[in-house]
């Protein structure tokens, strides 16, 4: 805080670790060797290479540099898809609990998004059945984010599979953000949408970044995989507005794509530490009577509901709490009301071990008081 307050901050939304250091290189020796001039607006086609290649290998998508658009991170690239492909009168549908922006991206089109609700019982899982009940006939596109930010839920393959035959029948498009394709717990795997790329041939745009998997949050290096038609006409729209992202993030981002035994080591590392504090803090939160929290499968936070404390708090919701808690108890989580659940609050563990005991240490005390 600018006052100097010692806070303990569960409310970053970004790796609390620095860039591997290769990567880092990477973008120094970029800069020494001049390359820090315009690249494509589309991105360095040896990077659109190597993100094409990494979804040939990882999942077989029959993909080239023409399906590979690279953005200033992978809000840009949803930016991008959206306003390639909604307008006014389109509905957007997207789960709830859903990431911040999604809402704001929709509207910047004058399109509509369209909240599917999910249910903490089931750990917020999306499901077709839930997206066919909410839907209207302007469903133009469904936003789908696994794992989620900020419940952290992960979505079966079964109930993706079912989402794109929705999809499929109503010609809707699957917007599928994976930016935190790399971090899930108990060894499970990714379920990525690009897995079905050719069943539901262009309907499928998988947005992902460097930033949380390489720790390269302020680099800004996202993209978008998608029909190629599509990729032209995102580059198009790009290169009048931002043209392509840093040349020198650009290089960096390649060489943590084809380094794979330095990148996948350092991911491994990442993770590990992230399990460790998954395990402490929904632990110590699922302690605490009044608060119910959904382990995550994936990302780094923990969405607890606590709104059976807002009364005991004399709070009106999740804005209130969150504020007190920060003034009173000197912790900082985000509001659930910024998702589109009042109900809930964000804790991220992206914050080191010791930090994280202290602040449920803070956060316990808080609540007796
Ligand atoms: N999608 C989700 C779900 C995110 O959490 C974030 C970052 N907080 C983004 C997209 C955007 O990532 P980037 O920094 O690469 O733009």
């Amino acid at each position: 805080m600018a006052r100097g307050a010692d806070v303990v901050d569960f409310g970053l939304g970004e790796p609390d670790f620095p860039t591997p250091d290769f990567v880092a290189r990477a973008g120094i020796a970029a800069i020494e060797d001049g390359r820090t001039k315009y690249t494509d607006s589309a991105g360095e086609p040896r990077l659109r290479d190597a993100i094409a290649e990494r979804y040939r290998r990882q999942q077989a998508v029959p993909c080239s540099r023409e399906n590979v658009l690279v953005t200033a991170g992978a809000k840009q690239a949803i930016f991008n898809v959206c306003q390639a492909l909604f307008e006014e009168g389109d509905a957007v549908a997207m789960f709830v609990p859903y990431w911040v922006s999604f809402p704001e991206i929709v509207r910047l089109c004058g399109a509509e998004p369209l909240f599917v609700p999910t249910d903490i019982r089931s750990g917020w899982k999306p499901t077709a059945a839930a997206l066919e009940r909410a839907a209207t006939q302007e469903t133009r596109g469904v936003i789908l984010n696994s794992p989620c930010n900020p419940s952290g839920t992960v979505v079966e393959p079964e109930e993706l599979s079912q989402i794109l035959e929705w999809c499929a029948a109503r010609e809707a498009v699957l917007i599928f953000d994976e930016t935190y394709d790399h971090f899930l717990y108990d060894g499970r795997r990714h379920v990525s949408a690009a897995s079905l790329w050719e069943k539901h041939a262009g309907r499928i745009v998988v947005t992902g970044a460097a930033s949380k998997t390489y720790a390269m949050t302020g680099w800004r290096l996202g993209w978008a995989l998608a029909p190629k038609a599509l990729v032209s006409a995102m580059a198009s729209y790009q290169s009048h507005s931002t043209s392509n992202a840093s040349s020198i993030s650009q290089e960096a981002a390649r060489a943590a794509l084809v380094d794979l035994e330095r990148s996948e080591s350092s991911v491994a590392d990442m993770l590990a530490q992230y399990a460790r504090r998954r395990e402490f803090m929904v632990g110590r939160l699922s302690s605490i009577s009044g608060v119910e929290c959904v382990t995550p499968e994936g990302a780094f936070y923990v969405f607890p509901r606590v709104e059976a404390l807002y009364p005991r708090k004399n709070v009106g919701g999740s804005v209130e709490f969150c504020r007190r808690l920060l003034e009173e108890a000197r912790v900082a989580a985000v509001p659930g009301e910024a998702f589109g659940l009042d109900s809930c609050i964000r804790f991220s563990f992206a914050t080191p071990l010791d930090r994280i005991e202290e602040g449920l240490r803070r956060f316990e005390s808080w609540l007796r008081a």
